[in-house]
């Protein structure tokens, strides 16, 4: 069998971020409320598009809370 999931590819794209009170576990810098779209890409062809809010630390990219 035949495997193409190095062909499938995800990016994740911040359309907008605001700061917001609270620090980062991780870095313990500040946080930021943000717009995310991820993207799923096919041999680099999206088909699957979706957008959700974050608060992320736009410092080391990690995501503190998700929102569905
Ligand atoms: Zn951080």
């Amino acid at each position: 069998m035949v495997c193409f999931c190095f062909l499938v590819d995800q990016r994740r794209k911040v359309r907008r971020s605001k700061p917001v009170a609270g620090s980062c576990s991780r870095c313990g810098r500040g946080a930021s409320v943000v717009d995310i779209i991820t993207q799923t890409r096919f041999c680099y062809v999206p088909f699957y598009c979706k957008s959700w809010k974050a608060i992320m630390c736009t410092f080391c990219g990690a995501i503190l809370k998700s929102y569905a």
